[in-house]
């Protein structure tokens, strides 16, 4: 067990848009395959005919290639463990629910949903377990003949149980939590396997597909711990104890205040996404927001969901995924829930877009700027990205910062106007223009500019501040913006002087 080639895998159902917990599993599954230098596999887990929504997995494939977490076999990928897809592998399931049947170990249930319900109806919590299932319809009730008449010619339909013996430890290893013992008498004789559709339920496949792939790890979600138990009986009885894979649980996401899980209403109350990409649901037509779609970078969202659950312990923030995969150690991981801080996620993607090249953050806004009509050159949006990127958290944040570089002020707001454009400001800017910045070279370098206005305003005695606020205010229309004789410098002697006299000619 312990030199064989790490294996781990993703395997999420198709149920819906991913959620970001989700991500954060697969993310783990990724860095933890990519330091041990072992495989990661994504398996579509869709036996679940009935919570199947068209479109999740080509999301799921979407997200995960934008968010450049790459599989090493699976679903949109191949390998030669295919067909991944669960619902393609049926016959395989077949055979150990016969396996797990023959060896007595599961049994046929023929109780209809109106009994079962009348049963739940008569006892207080019930369970169908060790001690009710003697009550119930199935094939340890049933004579042997019975059943098989039931099951073979009369095609009743049935579910295949698994027979729990009472009163035992199931004990689960798992690398956050350390043993974690359950008793097997609060355990349910779980379905395995439904007649209605030939499929096995999800916990029979999840087991038999972990076993024949080779998982050696099981990571995923905190939710799944209750399940776990049976898995470890499941694995026991077809026989596989000796490879079963270690378990490790992960922290809940919390949410952002008080109590409880991270939930898509918190998110939408408090204004961030839950998902990845932006979803439509295909019943509903009810659009969700992605953080894709609300100008996150990916590296900055797995950065942030990496550092949920788990940290390098050196206070390192910004992380890459190979810097990540480095120093990942599942045994650090909290157990704990990790509260969602949406701020800090807002944070992280400001670091990465600072630190991001003009020419790669040209990339991301010359089509932000195509879909607004405006076609301007790269090389000249590559200098308003190195102007403006100190001041973005979103990339989506970049025309509310940047519009003034791309046309002159459409309106100059009123409060701006009210604060900064004084009684002498047409005449003090009008002297400036005239007298200083027309006389300068074409090039309008930014600090030749700022140290000829500079001795210009002291040997006229204006006062500096003033004017410069006038100037602002006659170039971006507002008091926001870079340093002035930056914009000045970008925006050329020409635009700057036709935008000095427009704004006389409408303030005045
Ligand atoms: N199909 C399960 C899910 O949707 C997989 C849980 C597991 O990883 O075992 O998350």
């Amino acid at each position: 067990m312990s030199n064989r080639r790490v294996r781990v895998r993703f395997a999420p159902s198709p149920t819906g848009p991913l959620h970001i917990g989700g991500v954060r599993t697969a993310l783990y599954n990724y860095l933890f395959a990519k330091q041990q230098g072992g495989d990661l596999i994504l398996r579509i887990e869709d036996t679940d005919t009935k919570r199947f929504v068209p479109g999740a997995e080509d999301y799921i494939l979407e997200a995960f290639r934008w968010l450049g977490i790459r599989f090493n076999e699976g679903v949109g990928i191949g390998g030669s463990h295919a067909p991944y897809r669960q619902s393609e592998r049926k016959d395989i399931y077949i055979m150990y629910v016969k396996q797990l049947l023959d060896a007595g170990l599961a049994y046929y249930a023929f109780d209809t949903p109106g009994e079962l319900e009348a049963m739940r109806k008569e006892t207080p919590n019930f369970q169908y377990d060790a001690s009710t299932r003697g009550q119930m319809r199935n094939s340890l009730t049933l004579p042997a003949d019975e059943t098989r008449r039931l099951t073979d010619e009369e095609g009743a339909s049935y579910v295949v149980r698994l027979l729990v013996e009472p009163g035992s430890d199931v004990v689960v290893n798992d690398l956050i939590r350390g043993e974690v013992t359950f008793n097997s008498s609060t355990l349910d004789d779980k379905a395995l396997f439904k007649s209605a559709d030939q499929l096995p339920t999800y916990h029979l496949a999840n087991v038999v597909d972990d076993h024949l792939m080779n998982i050696t790890h099981v990571i995923r979600g905190e939710e799944w711990l209750p399940s776990a138990p049976l898995h470890v009986l499941l694995y026991q009885s077809l026989g596989w104890a000796g490879d079963m894979p270690r378990f490790a649980h992960l922290p809940l996401l919390l949410k952002p205040e008080g109590s409880g899980k991270l939930s898509k209403r918190d998110a939408d109350r408090l204004g961030f996404p839950v998902f990845p990409l932006e979803w439509k649901d295909p019943a509903t037509g009810e659009l969700s927001v992605g953080y894709r779609e609300s100008g996150y970078l990916p590296e900055a969202v797995v950065n942030f969901l990496a550092l949920l659950g788990w940290n390098p312990g050196d206070g390192g923030e910004i992380l890459s995924a190979d810097d990540m995969a480095e120093r990942f150690d599942l045994s650090h991981c909290s157990k704990s829930g990790a509260r969602f801080d949406y701020e800090k996620g807002k944070w992280f993607n400001h670091q990465y877009i600072s630190r991001k090249s003009d020419k790669d953050l040209a990339g991301i806004f010359l089509p932000m700027l195509s879909a607004r009509g405006i076609e301007a050159e790269a090389g000249y949006v590559e200098k308003v990205a190195g102007l403006v990127k100190e001041r973005l958290s979103l990339v989506n944040e970049f025309w509310d910062q940047a519009d003034f570089f791309f046309r002159p002020p459409q309106v100059y707001e009123e409060k701006a106007v009210r604060k900064r454009w004084k009684e002498d400001s047409a005449a003090t800017l009008s002297d400036l223009a005239e007298e200083t910045l027309s006389t300068l070279p074409d090039a309008f370098d930014a600090k030749e500019t700022e140290e000829a206005v500079m001795r210009w305003i002291e040997a006229r005695g204006y006062h500096m501040g003033n004017l410069m606020n006038a100037l602002r205010l006659a170039l971006v229309g507002d008091s926001k913006g870079p340093h002035i004789f930056d914009i000045t410098e970008t925006l050329g002697k020409e635009e700057t002087l036709r935008r000095i006299r427009r704004a006389i000619d409408q303030l005045k």
